[in-house]
Formats: C-alpha cells, sequence, structure tokens
C-alpha cells in the first residue's frame, strides 16, 4: 500500500492482507499517510521464505522451458516499464509472460506466470487468444488469500484483454508442477466484495479496529506493536485457553481485560450467548491463577480433581526402561518435511539418565535414524516390558506413523506400540491434572515447574535450529558446523530430559506427580491393562 499523488495505491498482497485482518489495513493505511513510522520487526524466516518461494517460482518457469513454450521474463523490469512490456507481449502472442505488470486506476500487481490459452470460438481484444494467470505458491494446501490473490490479477487481466480468464492456476510444490485449477467465475462475487470492503476501508475514515490475534501475526511485521498494545491492555489473549468466541462474548458483557476475568465472580453472573457456562468458569478460573502468579511474582498451580480419567490416571507407572522421546523437524525440508534430529532420554545400567541421538540430514539418513530408533524400543523392550514413550504434544506419535508409511518398514513394531498404548502425551496429562499461573501449557513454560534448568538458552538454541532448518530447505547439501549441531543436540537433549523432569522430578512442586506414581503401583492403570506387546 502507498500513497501516490494523494491515491491510495493498492496491490494484491494488501487484499490478502486484509482477508487475514482489518487492524493490519488500518496499520498500512497510516504508514501510507506518515501518520506513524516503519515497524522495525521483521520475522527472520521471511526471507527464507522469498527464497524458497523464488526457487519454486525458477524451477516451475525452467519446466514451461522445457516444454519449448517462448517466455517473456520482466523479472528485471520496474513497475511502469514491466506494465508496458506486458502490454505488448499480450498483444504479441506470447506464451508465457513472467512477472507480468498489470496496473488499473489505484491498483497494481506483479504476477508470476501469465499463461497463453486459445481462444478459437471466443476471440479476446487480443485476437484467438487470451491470459490466464498462474501463482507459484509454497503452501501444501491452497489457502482463500491466494485464491483472492489470483483472482485480483485475473481482474486486471480481463480489463487489459477484454475477456474474463476463465481459469486461475496454483502451482504448488513437488506435484510435478501440474497446476490446481479453479473458475474465476465461482469466486468472482467474492473476491469483488472484499475488494470493495479495501476500497471503503482505504477511502473512508477506517473503523476502529483493534489487533486482535490471528494466525496471519506469526508472520505479520506489526507483531512488536499489537503485542504491545495487547500487553498494555492486559488483553484476554493472554488468558491460556481462552478462544476467540468466548472472548468475543466476555467483551460483551464488558469484561474485556485479563485481570476483569480474573475478579468475575462466581457462578458466573451472566448467560453466556454462545458457548457452554462450564466454559466460562473454566477461563475465569485460568485467568485467576494467572493473575495470582502475577500480582504474588511466583510460579502458581493447582491440581484438578480427575474425574474424567484423563489426567494423572493416565499416567503409567515409571519402569527402568522409559524412553523420552523428541525429534527435530522442518515441514518444509523437500516434499514431506524432514524429521532431521531423533533424541532419547533413557536410564542406563547406572541408573542414571544417559542421551543418545541420531542425526538425518537427508532421506535416507532419515530412514535409518527411523529404524535405529524402533530397533532400539523393542530392544529395550525385551528387557522392560512395561516401559512407555513419554513425548510431550502430538508430534512425535504422528511423525512414527508418517515414517513408517513413508518407507514401508518397521510397521509391525509401530502396530504393536500404538495397539499397546506405549505413547504417553505428557502435555494431554499436564493439562487435565492441573491449572497453571501460565499463558500457554508448552513444555517451555511447564519445565519450570520441575525447576528444570536448560543446558543452552532457548534464544541462543532457536537460532541454531532456524539455521539448520533454513540450511535444509534451500539446499540439498546442508554445510553445518559442529558448533551450530552440538547446540542443537544439547537442545533436543534438554527437551528430553524436561519431559523426564515433567513426569518424575522429585520435590516441589511436582510432588503431585511422585504421590501419584506412588499410588499407580497399587492400582495398575487401564493403559497398561490393555497391553497387548
Ligand atoms: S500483528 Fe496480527 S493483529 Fe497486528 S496487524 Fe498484524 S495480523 Fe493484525
Amino acid at each position: 500500500m502507498r500513497l501516490q499523488y494523494g491515491t491510495v495505491r493498492l496491490s494484491a498482497t494488501d487484499l490478502a492482507n486484509h482477508l487475514s485482518c482489518r487492524h493490519l489495513t488500518n496499520l498500512d493505511l497510516r504508514l501510507a499517510k506518515g501518520e506513524i513510522p516503519e515497524p522495525d520487526w521483521a520475522n527472520p524466516h521471511l526471507r527464507v521464505l522469498q527464497l524458497r518461494g523464488l526457487e519454486h517460482e525458477r524451477s516451475y518457469i525452467e519446466s514451461l522451458r522445457a516444454k519449448g513454450l517462448a517466455i517473456v521474463d520482466l523479472s528485471n523490469e520496474a513497475e511502469e516499464q514491466a506494465k508496458e512490456a506486458t502490454w505488448a507481449a499480450m498483444k504479441n502472442g506470447a506464451q508465457a509472460i513472467v512477472q507480468a505488470g498489470l496496473a488499473i486506476g489505484g491498483w497494481r500487481g506483479r504476477a508470476d506466470v501469465l499463461l497463453r490459452v486459445e481462444q478459437l470460438g471466443k476471440p479476446s481484444r487480443l485476437g484467438n487468444w487470451a491470459y490466464e494467470v498462474v501463482d507459484c505458491k509454497l503452501a501444501r494446501e491452497t489457502k482463500a488469500e491466494t485464491i483472492l490473490q489470483l483472482c485480483f490479477y485475473s481482474d486486471l487481466v480481463a480489463d487489459l484483454q477484454g475477456l474474463e480468464p476463465e481459469f486461475l492456476h496454483v502451482i504448488r510444490p513437488h506435484v510435478d508442477f501440474g497446476p490446481e485449477s479453479y473458475r474465476f467465475s465461482a469466486f468472482a462475487a467474492y473476491y469483488r466484495s472484499v475488494r470493495r470492503a479495501l476500497q471503503d476501508a482505504v477511502t473512508f475514515d477506517p473503523a476502529d479496529t483493534y489487533p486482535e490475534p490471528v494466525d496471519h501475526c506469526e508472520v505479520c511485521r506489526w507483531w512488536k506493536e499489537c503485542d504491545g498494545r495487547r500487553r498494555r491492555d492486559d488483553h484476554l489473549s493472554f488468558v491460556a485457553g481462552a478462544s476467540r468466541l468466548q472472548r468475543k462474548e466476555l467483551t460483551r458483557q464488558g469484561v474485556s481485560r485479563l485481570e476483569e476475568l480474573a475478579k468475575l465472580p462466581l457462578p458466573i453472573p451472566f448467560k453466556p450467548a454462545r458457548g457452554a457456562r462450564e466454559g466460562y468458569v473454566r477461563i475465569r478460573e485460568q485467568a485467576r491463577i494467572q493473575l495470582q502468579s502475577r500480582t504474588e511474582g511466583q510460579l502458581k498451580f493447582e491440581l484438578l480433581s480427575d474425574d474424567s480419567g484423563e489426567g494423572l490416571c493416565r499416567l503409567p507407572s515409571p519402569s527402568a526402561g522409559d524412553i523420552f522421546l523428541d525429534l527435530e523437524g522442518d515441514p518444509f525440508v523437500g516434499e514431506g518435511g524432514l524429521e532431521y534430529l531423533f533424541g532419547i532420554a533413557s536410564t542406563g545400567e547406572d541408573g542414571s539418565l544417559g542421551y543418545q541421538r541420531r542425526w538425518a540430514l537427508y532421506r535416507a539418513a532419515e530412514r535409518e535414524a527411523f529404524e535405529w530408533l524402533m530397533d532400539l524400543v523393542f530392544e529395550r523392550l525385551s528387557r522392560f516390558p512395561e516401559l512407555h514413550i513419554y513425548h510431550f504434544g502430538t508430534y512425535e506419535p504422528a511423525a512414527i506413523k508418517r515414517l513408517m508409511l513413508r518407507y514401508a518398514t518397521r510397521e509391525e513394531e509401530v502396530d504393536r506400540l500404538l495397539r499397546g498404548e506405549m505413547f504417553t502425551d505428557l502435555h494431554i496429562i499436564v493439562k487435565k491434572s492441573l491449572r497453571a499461573g501460565v499463558e500457554q501449557y508448552s513444555l517451555k513454560e511447564m519445565e519450570r515447574f520441575c525447576g528444570y534448568e536448560r543446558a543452552v538458552p532457548l534464544p541462543e538454541a532457536n537460532q541454531a535450529r532456524h539455521f539448520i532448518e533454513h540450511q535444509l530447505e534451500l539446499t540439498p547439501s546442508p554445510r553445518l558446523t559442529a558448533e551450530v549441531c552440538t547446540v542443537v543436540e544439547e537442545y533436543n537433549q534438554d527437551d528430553c530430559r524436561a519431559r523426564h523432569a515433567d513426569s518424575r522430578r522429585k520435590g516441589s512442586p511436582s510432588t503431585w506427580v511422585e504421590r501419584h506414581i506412588a499410588k499407580r503401583r497399587d492400582h495398575a492403570s487401564p493403559a497398561a491393562s490393555r497391553r497387548i506387546v
């Protein structure tokens, strides 16, 4: 978005942004008018995403060249030149136009590729041919924002050639460059309504918007400003587990701050129009303990009663063979992602907790590491039939199933682990067992309750992980230094050991786990009794 001769100039990105977040349009408009300064924060992954996007687009264009298409490439042209060159190439009937410059009125954009289609029965203003828009996208699933952007380019192309393109196409990675095609007419009405809403938002005084958290926040350059504003407002989005719907309802009831929610009388003094009353009691109690932790300056937690049998009752009796598993994976490497580091903590002969790991920086190594892990589990299982595999969240079991399917190996072993209910998700158990004064029930937050201290500070570990992941995403032969690998290994080891701490650690405040484990020795768990391994 930019202001030129008093007119706001809009692009396809502005349209997609408007769909993601109205507040973003508002901030961009104020920036364009010079009312606020440029944000100084940028997601460190964006540059890598851009490079991967360019690489994907380059590969697609190479595939067009390989088919013998005559291509007009305008990648190096500035906006005005690209616009004129695009119109000239369209009139000359070029088979493909790369980085086509399109602009009409206050709207402008650069389409990845315009592809020529023959129009024998229905000529365009150009002749017996016309153009359809192709966009190269990295996302595995096509999003509404992508369709909107393509509609936007198709609309501009329609204006030039005097004929609406019939289809718009998305090229996703690793699908042999076969396009995913959508009919423009199926989305045109929706596109026009979003476009009108955006035009209104920038023409008239924008409505008073609020930075409600949305998915786009993760990559948005305004994140720092919006997060700061929410913090100053003690916003309800900081209450762990409070849904957007609940927050809306609470605001309608005059409760818009965490502190207000924490002090709401019980029983809840209103009948919610949406959602169950119990849900509001739950988040009210969550806000209360968060406020308590904040005002007293110390970590607070309280045990929940385990009526559902989903909390501490799910924690199996400890076994000397127990395994604490953590995988480091990157979903954007190659086709289907890569689990690049397999780590486990387990107790050795001398009774101390040890750590073992396998790196997998390419496909064949991933298979080897997966087989190594399975063999190690079954070797321990032969000595400790009561062992469990502890993990935090659903990632690890899902990755194990994915690897089994990818390599068609160790199927029987994985089946036995799953049927024997040998995976124990500590995240579910923690969430169902206790209420804690934290904004989210992540491993990193929960390990503080066990007094677990990491060997590597998280910012350093994250930087090293991102470095490795960017290398893996951008090059088939990543160049990794020993230092960076050591940091990630130590981070992985911390995650494995923290899982152990979350389930076992002695001393306050996790003695509840100890007490529970002692109790479980007398009452065999339902999971253990179902074991068929
Ligand atoms: S950070 Fe989130 S709320 Fe703020 S402008 Fe961006 S998308 Fe909207």
